[in-house]
């Protein structure tokens, strides 16, 4: 038998091919110059392992190939998505979506420069959260405030600042794991205070706080159990005596509530998120939350609290390490100031408005979009069908929000077939499968994205 690798064309030979000589002119002439060698390469091991069973195409239609696959990969960059998962804070869709004061804000500030650390009024140099502790104290009523990266950040900077090199007492019943990377005990290692657990999974008492407490106690540390509930026979001492008890002994409480609500939730049949003002008025020397959960702001970790504490993690190293860019502080900022209008904030933050929109509405737009979508391409049949939305992003387990979802039959391809073809569309589409059917939520689709979502089932008929 011959060596199917003798007929395989040359690197310099595919290059002369017009679909890669117009992929180098518009990409980069050596991305397509790498790109054919790491196919070429790729295939002559493949023919190597197993020779009988792969044909090497003409070179037309190799360079063809070729440049369809370095297409593909191009596209594995960040990409708009139309989120029809019903997940509201998808973390792996970049959590909440911005509104349009902080998308303005942000625009604002990227073309040029701006006073992100220089007070203009003294022609000082300023600390960078100055730009949103004012909107923070009046939004919570705590006496400072710092941003970080996210709550992970905010989380090491508390410990490292108040507690390094010392112990931490944390229930057992709150050593979360919020997803992959983000494990309390390790992030407590990495602060360098080490972990002092005390009661059980579903019982801790104050009691085995205040036995733990020793001259090696750095900080009491409470975890608001986000992404899961512990039910039935269970006991936590609440903020308040956590508080009442370090401030006996003279150590400091710190709070992480996760989702940071600075709104009551339960109007949207939200109950037990944690608010940031009642943490604050409990007296937690710091509260550490993120910016792109129930804010519905930029990625980032707010850190609230007393002077003294705030004043210790500004001075922290670590926190230069971990600030936030001008970007994330003009859109937090502009986020913030929406919240100083409640019934503004409502119209207007994106989470809000997702949580606030009837169901009416919802069922109205899953009836006609699914009458739009029916029958064509993909689409054996598509129809409307109540459906409950979900929070995500770690908040609120447990909590279903009541929605509308278009259920999809699909026409000549698996239903997985079809979700794969829909995230590959342009936007991409998310959905969720469901017995055999595609679901596609509306309450996670903005009303303006209706239309471009019928034209990606259009695309692909
Ligand atoms: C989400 C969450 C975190 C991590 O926050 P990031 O902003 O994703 O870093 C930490 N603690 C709790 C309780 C959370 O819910």
């Amino acid at each position: 038998m011959q060596n199917p690798l003798r007929n395989l064309p040359s690197v310099s030979q595919l290059l002369e091919s017009p679909q890669l000589k117009r992929l180098a002119e518009s990409l980069n002439h050596q991305v397509v110059v790498d790109g054919v060698r790491d196919f070429l390469g790729d295939l002559r091991n493949r023919v190597s392992e197993k020779l009988e069973d792969v044909e090497i195409p003409a070179a037309a239609d190799l360079a063809e190939k070729i440049a369809g696959w370095l297409k593909t990969q191009r596209r594995n960059q960040l990409r708009k998505v139309i989120n029809g998962t019903g997940i509201l804070l998808h973390t792996g869709l970049g959590r909440a979506p911005l509104s349009e004061a902080a998308i303005h804000a942000i625009q604002d500030v990227a073309s040029g420069y701006c006073s992100v650390e220089l007070d203009l009024a003294t022609g000082q140099r300023g600390q960078r959260a100055q730009l949103v502790r004012q909107q923070l104290i009046d939004l919570t009523g705590c006496e400072s405030a710092a941003v970080a990266n996210n709550n992970a950040a905010a989380t090491m900077l508390a410990l490292s600042s108040l507690a390094r090199g010392k112990e931490v007492i944390v229930s057992r019943g709150q050593l979360v794991e919020i997803g992959g990377s983000y494990r309390l005990p390790e992030v407590m290692e990495c602060s360098g205070c080490r972990l002092r657990e005390v009661g059980t999974t579903n019982k801790t008492r104050l009691a085995d706080y205040e036995q733990a407490i020793n001259e090696n106690t750095g900080a009491i540390l409470r975890v608001h159990p986000s992404n899961y509930q512990v039910v039935g026979f269970t006991e936590t001492p609440d903020i308040r005596e956590l508080v009442g008890l370090g401030h006996r002994r003279n150590i400091p409480v710190i709070d992480d509530i996760g989702s940071g609500a600075l709104i009551d939730f339960s109007k949207y049949g939200l109950a037990d998120e944690p608010m940031a003002r009642q943490s604050v008025e409990c007296g937690a020397d710091l509260v550490l939350f993120s910016g792109d959960k129930l804010v519905g702001g930029p990625q980032c970790g707010i850190i609230i609290g007393r002077n003294k504490h705030v004043r210790q993690v500004l001075a922290n190293p670590l926190m230069r390490a971990m600030r936030v860019g001008k970007l994330t502080l003009a859109a937090l900022s502009a986020t913030l100031a929406q919240y100083l209008r409640p019934e503004l904030a409502e119209q207007e933050i994106p989470l809000l408005a997702m949580l606030a929109t009837p169901l009416e509405n919802l069922e109205l737009r899953a009836k006609r979009i699914a009458g739009q979508i029916s029958g064509i391409g993909p689409v054996a049949s598509a129809e409307p069908v109540r459906e409950n939305s979900m929070l995500g992003g770690g908040s609120v387990p447990g909590q279903l929000i009541p929605g509308w979802c278009i259920s999809i039959a699909p026409a000549g391809r698996t239903v997985d077939q079809l979700a794969a073809d829909l995230r590959n569309g342009s936007p991409a589409v998310l959905g969720r499968i469901k017995q055999d059917r595609l679901l596609i939520d509306v309450r996670t689709v903005h009303p303006s994205q209706d239309v471009a979502l019928v034209n990606v089932f259009e695309s692909l008929s």
